[in-house]
């Protein structure tokens, strides 16, 4: 069977390419380990940031797919003490609420319900062949036989732990990373956020609770690498929301679920090889106290639509040959950020973490946030995403 690009997840840069590509009529095919209500089920990110924005109004999608505008403020908590950051700058850059689970719905309505796309539920044993000067193809298996799809280009959006990656020669790609020494227990509680999203510091660790819907909110705990979501029974989570927001009337209510993130940073270079394209966190990962991963993964696939159809429509090959290029500025511009925000959060509340010296440099880091102007703005442009 042959089609002209093959993506390997059905994720949100899966999706989001496959809906791109489709729409501008180039064959494209998904193959998805999983099914889609499993897929409909998942939910992670809460916005699409400004530039995300953006790149879906280019492509005629943001009303279709996204919500409404975002808060403008942060409540920065130390200890119970709260200030409030306003987001500086030109309103017209403006994030859109989208929790990832209605942006993941909206592609698979728009993608296979409004376009036809093919997306294939369900496979398994994906097996990539990309050898230099051969027509690349991918094979999996569905229900007991073998597939083979013939194509020009593949795409690897199958996260971290995907096949494509994986499928890369040994000394090809160079690994960056940095591991921050502890994890974010990650908990969907059937409580709003009232008020103003919260980033806290305490003196026994970090928590957040960012919007996820008008009825839900995610919370996040810094815990040990040592724990598991195991660790967290109910009652020891809510009596630590209280204890690090040193707010007594916050209720216990119901919590859907709880996973554990270990925090790091990684990027892979390049994130090509011969006709194989990584985009998402096959490529890259950062650490979810930024809000940029799933971003960054429709920055990549922004990127890539254009130079795929490109080549495929008009024989230039250039932006393709350059996606890694183009793309790499980018992603460490938000690592820095990242490593930035998580240093700053985590520091800036636990002496445990790298003692009382780096405590007070975090704070103050936190403070120079509503004392100086300048880096009021540097901060409101990486929260409101770059353009
Ligand atoms: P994924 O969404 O992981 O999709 C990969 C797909 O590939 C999956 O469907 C998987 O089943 C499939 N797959 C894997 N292996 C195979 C295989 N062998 N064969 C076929 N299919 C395969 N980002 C933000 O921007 N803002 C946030 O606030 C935010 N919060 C987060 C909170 C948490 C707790 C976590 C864990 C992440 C958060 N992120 C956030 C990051 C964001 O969720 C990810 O960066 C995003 O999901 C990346 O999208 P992706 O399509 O690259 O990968």
């Amino acid at each position: 069977e042959k089609t002209q690009v093959v993506i390997i997840g059905a994720g949100v840069s899966g999706l989001t390419l496959a809906t791109f590509l489709q729409k501008s009529g180039v064959a494209c095919v998904i193959v998805e380990r999983r099914n889609r209500a499993y897929i409909e089920m998942r939910q992670r990110a809460g916005v699409v940031e400004a530039r995300g924005v953006h790149m879906f109004e280019r492509w005629g999608l943001a009303d279709k797919l996204l919500g409404g505008p975002v808060a403008q403020t942060i409540d920065y908590r130390v200890n119970g003490v709260g200030r409030v950051f306003e987001i500086v700058g030109d309103d017209r850059i403006q994030g859109r609420f989208c929790t990832q689970q209605m942006l993941v719905n909206n592609l698979l309505k728009e993608l296979i319900d409004g376009m036809s796309g093919d997306v294939r539920f369900e496979v398994t044993d994906v097996q990539i062949k990309n050898e230099e000067g051969v027509q690349p193809e991918v094979t999996y298996r569905y229900a007991d036989s073998e597939h083979v799809l013939v194509c020009d280009y593949i795409v690897g959006c199958d996260g971290d732990r995907g096949v494509s990656r994986a499928s890369i020669p040994e000394g090809i790609l160079t690994k960056y990373s940095h591991e921050f020494g502890y994890a974010w227990l990650a908990a969907l509680v059937e409580a709003p956020v009232t008020g103003h999203p919260i980033m806290g510091v305490s003196d026994h660790g970090c928590v957040a609770q960012l919007p996820r819907g008008p009825h839900r909110s995610r919370y996040y705990l810094q815990c040990a690498l040592s724990d598991g979501a195991q660790d967290w029974p109910d009652d020891r989570l809510w009596n630590e929301i209280r204890l690090r927001l040193q707010d007594e009337t916050i209720q216990n209510v119901k919590v859907h679920d709880k996973f554990f993130v270990p925090l790091r940073s990684v990027v892979y270079a390049p994130m090509q090889y011969r006709h194989l394209y990584l985009a998402g966190d096959a490529a890259h990962l950062v650490p979810p106290a930024s809000a940029k991963g799933m971003n960054l993964a429709l920055f990549d696939v922004d990127i890539l639509a254009q130079g795929l159809l490109q080549a495929l429509q008009h024989n230039d090959h250039t932006a393709l040959l350059n996606y890694s290029d183009t793309c790499l500025p980018h992603i460490w511009k938000y690592q820095e950020f990242a490593v930035w925000m998580t240093d700053m959060m985590h520091d800036a509340g636990d002496p445990t973490q790298h003692g009382t010296f780096y405590q007070m440099i975090a704070r103050a880091r936190l403070d120079n946030l509503f004392s100086s102007p300048i880096a009021a703005h540097q901060h409101s442009e990486y929260q409101r995403g770059m353009l």
